[in-house]
C-alpha cells in the first residue's frame, strides 16, 4: 500500500448528487479495494485501485478557509472514496473536517463501509449529521472477497444500530446488487432486517459497469459465482436481473415496513450521472 501526501487548493466542490450541495473527499484512493468500485473511472485514476492512498494533508485548514462566506448546505463527506478507510485512524483528516464543518454549522452526510466512524460519535451525535452505511451482503465470505479492506458486514450493521439508538438519522446503501450472488430472497431479507431494526432508509443500486470495473471484478466472480458473470456479460440478462431485483427489494421492504428507493431515481436503468458520484 503506497500512502502519499498531497497539498490541495480546494477540498469542497459543488455536488450534483441528490440531497447534497457540496462534496468533500479527504482522501484520493481507497484501502477498502472493493472489486466493484467505479471511483477510479470517476477520478480518471490509472494507478492500481486499492493499492494507494493520497492524503490531502492540508484538507482541514483549506476547508476552514473555503467555508467562510459559503451558503450553508448539506456536505457529503466520502462521495468518491471512503472517509473512514484504515489510514483515517492515524491521519484524522475526516475527523478534522467534521469538526470544522460543525464549527461553521454545515449539515453533513457521511457514507462509509467502516466501523471506524464510531470513533467520531462525539462529533456526530447531537449534530446535524446523518450516517449512511453500505451493506452489499450480510454474507461475510462474499464480502471478504468483494470488499477485502472494509469492515465485515456485521460490524457495519453495528454502526447503524449504535447511531440509530443515539437518535442519528441513518440510511443503508444496498448495493451493488449482483445477480445470482447477493440478490437472493434470503440474502436481501437479511440486509433489509438491519434497516428495519435501525429505522434506516434503504437506497439500492445495481452494479455500475463503468470502465475498468469488469476487469477488476471478473476474477472474483469466477471464484464466487460464474453464473453472475454470465448474466453481467449479457446486456439483456443484466437488464432482466435488475428489473427483478428492483421488484424483489421493493417487495421485501414493503413487507418489513422499510422505506426504500433506487439510488438514482426510478429510471435508474442507464448510466449513473457523469462527473462526481457516490462511492458504492
Ligand atoms: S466502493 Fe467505496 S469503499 Fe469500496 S473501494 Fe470504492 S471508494 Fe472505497
Amino acid at each position: 500500500m503506497r500512502i502519499g501526501e498531497v497539498r490541495v487548493r480546494s477540498v469542497l466542490s459543488r455536488s450534483g448528487l441528490p440531497g447534497l450541495r457540496y462534496s468533500l473527499n479527504p482522501y484520493r484512493g481507497c484501502q477498502h479495494a472493493c472489486r466493484y468500485c467505479y471511483s477510479p473511472s470517476v477520478l480518471r485514476e490509472t494507478r492500481p485501485w486499492g493499492e494507494f492512498v493520497d492524503l490531502k494533508i492540508n484538507a482541514v485548514e483549506v476547508l476552514g478557509e473555503e467555508l467562510k462566506g459559503k451558503p450553508r448546505g448539506m456536505v457529503g463527506v466520502g462521495t468518491v472514496t471512503d472517509p473512514y478507510q484504515p489510514v483515517e485512524a492515524r491521519a484524522g483528516l475526516t475527523r478534522g473536517c467534521l469538526r470544522v464543518l460543525r464549527e461553521h454549522g454545515f449539515p453533513v452526510c457521511l457514507q462509509t463501509k467502516s466501523d471506524l466512524i464510531l470513533r467520531d460519535r462525539d462529533l456526530i451525535e447531537g449534530g446535524d449529521v446523518e450516517v449512511g452505511v453500505t451493506i452489499t451482503t450480510m454474507d461475510e465470505r462474499i464480502s471478504r472477497v468483494l470488499e477485502p479492506g472494509a469492515s465485515p458486514p456485521s460490524r457495519r450493521a453495528r454502526v447503524l444500530e449504535e447511531f440509530s439508538s443515539a437518535g442519528v438519522s441513518t440510511w443503508l446503501f444496498l448495493g451493488p446488487l449482483l445477480p445470482s450472488l447477493t440478490d437472493s430472497e434470503e440474502g436481501l431479507e437479511e440486509v433489509v432486517e438491519v434497516a428495519a431494526g435501525t429505522g434506516s432508509l434503504v437506497i439500492y443500486d445495481k452494479l455500475n459497469l463503468r470502465r475498468g470495473v469488469m476487469e477488476r471484478l471478473e476474477g472474483a466472480l469466477r471464484e464466487l459465482s460464474p453464473e453472475t458473470l454470465r448474466i453481467l456479460l449479457s446486456p439483456a440478462l443484466r437488464s432482466r436481473a435488475w428489473k427483478e431485483e428492483r421488484e424483489r427489494v421493493e417487495r421485501i421492504c414493503r413487507k418489513k415496513g422499510v422505506r426504500c428507493e433506487p439510488a438514482f431515481g426510478p429510471s435508474s436503468e442507464g448510466e449513473a450521472p457523469l462527473g462526481e458520484h457516490g462511492h458504492p
